[in-house]
């Protein structure tokens, strides 16, 4: 009964797409019928039911690690530009690789695997078979019309078309360089089976884009994912990928949780929808999204001053241990690294590598890797900084320098244990 009365009436069938050097033999064709149901609700941190990141017209950040980003912090970055004090980063051969990803061709495998597509884009697949692209942008420019705002300075690794199989688009926030127009219409026209999950106010603009296969969530909220597989006998398809799969239903649950951070599009909708990071589980297997997000405010400080001298006691926000607490713990992190300097300006919205690790702690992440960083030059740090400085970082809280919190080639795929 629960099920009847909680479901969102969010049907969908559609053939399993199967990439193209599959092409070519006959098999039963596989069909998915997918359901969003709300889940049952689990404890939440006492805070939450406060709602105190929603505001009058829009939403904020409720904690004493939050300082305004805002329209003085873009004037700073423009001033220092003019002033000659800005670092402008080299991107021109920015000795990242890009290869070429290759996706599982079944459902059937036995790890959890992850393949960066650049920036903050991750696709996950997991053990029970499900499948979820998180924050996908695949155009050469991370602004309005793909025409205005920074250019890729490391080529997209493929395009929406060419990842085989998508359940589900997990986004964390509007901004250009997590959201894309022509990448998620033309993920929505391929996969027409996939459900996006947003976080609150964005399904409007999913739904002017034409995508109605959408669920928006407050942080803290839950919903239960249902991919129950069913074949028609003799169908000829195109393609014999899955003819292997179960036929058991794949489940899953979706998490909205909080980060601190900002949304916008244009100049008139600061922070009117909702940001956020996502906590995925399906069947034992648990994946956290850490999506955009700062920890700590640091002010201006002298020039070469480190900021995380322990004489500095700066407030962090308190939201990536409660996510720990109530969801963790998780088997794989996708933290953010990139996107900090000047810290003065940008820390409170873009955490750096020493502040991703701290959130791979709070969280209790057994492994992380490293997004945001290497595809768009967003701010002033050299582009090779970020993995240079998450070694630093890992060593500094005592962790190995690889195999724990990794960065990864674009393109390239790794692969992990899950209980
Ligand atoms: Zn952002």
């Amino acid at each position: 009964m629960r099920g009847l009365l909680s479901r969102l009436a969010v049907r969908a069938t559609s053939r399993v797409h199967i990439p193209s050097r599959m092409m070519g033999s006959t098999t039963t064709q596989v069909l998915y019928a997918l359901t969003v149901a709300t889940s049952p609700k689990r404890p939440v941190p006492e805070d939450a039911a406060l709602k105190s990141h929603h505001a009058a017209s829009g939403f904020r950040n409720p904690w004493d690690s939050w300082r305004d980003v805002n329209f003085a912090s873009l004037l700073e970055v423009v001033w220092r530009r003019i002033t000659g004090k800005a670092n402008v980063p080299d991107a021109k051969s920015p000795g990242i690789k890009v290869r070429k990803p290759e996706f599982l061709t079944t459902r059937n495998h036995s790890k959890l695997r992850a393949t960066w597509l650049g920036h903050a884009c991750y696709h996950v697949e997991f053990p029970s078979g499900l499948r979820v692209l998180f924050d996908p942008v695949l155009e050469e420019h991370c602004g309005p019309y793909n025409l205005l705002g920074p250019k890729r300075f490391t080529e997209a690794p493929c395009k929406p078309e060419d990842i085989p199989v998508i359940d589900a688009v997990v986004i964390s926030h509007n901004h250009y360089d997590h959201l894309s127009y022509h990448t998620v219409s033309a993920l929505a026209k391929k996969h027409s089976n996939c459900h996006f999950f947003v976080p609150l106010g964005n399904k409007q603009w999913f739904e002017r884009c034409g995508i109605e296969k959408v669920t928006e969530l407050d942080w803290w909220d839950e919903c239960d994912v249902t991919l129950s597989p069913s074949s028609q006998e003799g169908t000829k398809v195109e393609a014999a990928g899955e003819a292997n799969s179960s036929t058991a239903d794949i489940k899953a649950r979706f998490s909205c949780l909080p980060c601190q951070h900002v949304s916008a599009r244009t100049p008139f909708d600061r922070n009117k929808t909702l940001w956020c990071s996502w906590a995925i589980e399906s069947e034992g297997s648990k994946v956290y999204f850490a999506g955009d997000t700062g920890y700590r405010p640091v002010p201006k400080l002298p020039e070469g001053e480190d900021d995380h001298d322990s004489k500095y006691d700066f407030p962090v926000c308190p939201a990536f241990k409660q996510v720990g607490e109530y969801r963790g713990p998780f088997d794989l992190g996708l933290i953010p690294i990139g996107a900090y300097a000047p810290r003065y300006v940008w820390s409170s919205a873009h955490g750096d590598p020493h502040d991703a690790v701290s959130i791979f702690k709070d969280t209790k992440c057994k492994k992380a890797l490293g997004i945001h960083w290497g595809t768009w030059v967003l701010t002033e740090e050299d582009v090779l900084e970020p993995p240079q400085k998450l070694k630093t970082a890992l060593r500094r809280f005592g962790l190995p320098e690889t195999g724990v919190f990794d960065t990864v080639d674009i393109g390239e795929s790794r692969e992990f244990d899950t209980e």
